[in-house]
């Protein structure tokens, strides 16, 4: 899920496409992480991105407290999500 966007093409691009070309960065699921903020970092990592069901949006969900019930705040929809 952490890219290194020297060898990473896609992340490259991503980078380039959001300004970041030249900063030291890290893309994770959809944050962009700059510099190298490890509490950030681990912050973002202890989560995982999901779709919601209904709408496909992404949501960002904690993965350290077992299964949990995930509202999406643009439709609304309620479903159960587990690591
Ligand atoms: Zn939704």
């Amino acid at each position: 899920m952490e890219k290194d966007v020297n060898n990473d093409p896609e992340a490259n691009a991503e980078f380039t496409r959001r300004g970041l070309r030249g900063v030291p960065a890290f893309l994770i699921g959809d944050d962009v992480v700059v510099g190298l903020d490890k509490a950030r970092i681990l912050q973002l990592v202890d989560h995982r991105v999901v779709k919601c069901s209904q709408c496909q949006s992404r949501l960002r969900v904690p993965t350290d407290r077992g299964s949990i019930k995930v509202t999406c705040p643009k439709c609304k929809n309620v479903f159960d999500w587990a690591p």
